[in-house]
């Protein structure tokens, strides 16, 4: 067992645990998701045998590959946060127990179309907080339309918003923006009430503005293997 990941994912819960008394939230009602990308099935299996339950993938390839590997491992739950392709939603949908990553109804039409088996499945609208729209996300004006068309298609369980903060701005100001874009989403879907925000660099900013869902990587991981 590595030690160093046992005590880096055990000083991160303790960020977490006192970022949440702060902003008098109940720890409880956060979901760490451990961001596994890049690195390889076995450590997803080791943060399995600390307690991990929730670990997230950006790239389908990866996910469905790292998902069959660890097959054995009932009650892992799989969040996709990568850029999805609309002819890869049935393997994002297979390999996926929740899409964070919703940016325009089609991919959302893509995923319902995908799901004939029955199960409803979660996802969130994912929000681009930059001024630069070639980033992931649509554009927070846009986010309640998206979101009555999620809405709209029965095998999708449309669960809130997700963001990544911009780098030139102060993570607070930025989620700021998310937090009223989540107000749009529940105008639409009363509890569709996850805020998925909040990476190595400001998730104690993300757990002030009330996020639900944090995506940690580094912090917890260690780096990230170079892609290939
Ligand atoms: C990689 C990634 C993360 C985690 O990043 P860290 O800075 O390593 O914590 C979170 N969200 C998304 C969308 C990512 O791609």
């Amino acid at each position: 067992m590595d030690t160093a990941l046992a005590d880096r994912l055990a000083a991160v819960d303790e960020r977490i645990r006192d970022a949440a008394v702060a902003a008098n939230r109940d720890p409880g009602e956060i979901t760490r998701i451990v961001v596994t990308k890049f690195h390889p099935a076995s450590l997803v299996a080791e943060l399995h045998a600390l307690g991990v339950r929730h670990v997230g993938e950006n790239r389908q390839q990866e996910l469905t590959a790292k998902r069959a590997e660890l097959d054995g491992i009932p009650d892992l739950v799989w969040h996709f946060i990568g850029q999805a392709q609309t002819n890869k939603a049935r393997a994002v949908r297979a390999g996926a127990d929740a899409v964070h990553s919703v940016d325009r109804s089609r991919i959302a039409d893509a995923l319902h179309a995908a799901g004939a088996g029955g199960e409803m499945l979660d996802v969130l609208v994912q929000v681009n907080l930059t001024d630069d729209p070639g980033r992931g996300g649509v554009g927070p004006g846009a986010v309640e339309e998206l979101a009555a068309h999620v809405a709209g298609l029965s095998t999708l369980r449309l669960r809130g918003v997700m963001a990544v903060a911009p780098l030139d701005e102060e993570p607070a100001r930025a989620f700021e923006r998310l937090r009223r874009c989540a107000d749009a989403v529940r105008s639409v879907v009363p509890d569709a009430r996850w805020i998925s925000a909040g990476m190595t660099g400001d998730f104690p900013e993300a757990i002030a503005m009330g996020a639900t869902h944090l995506r940690i990587g580094s912090a917890i991981t260690g780096p990230r293997p170079p892609r290939d």
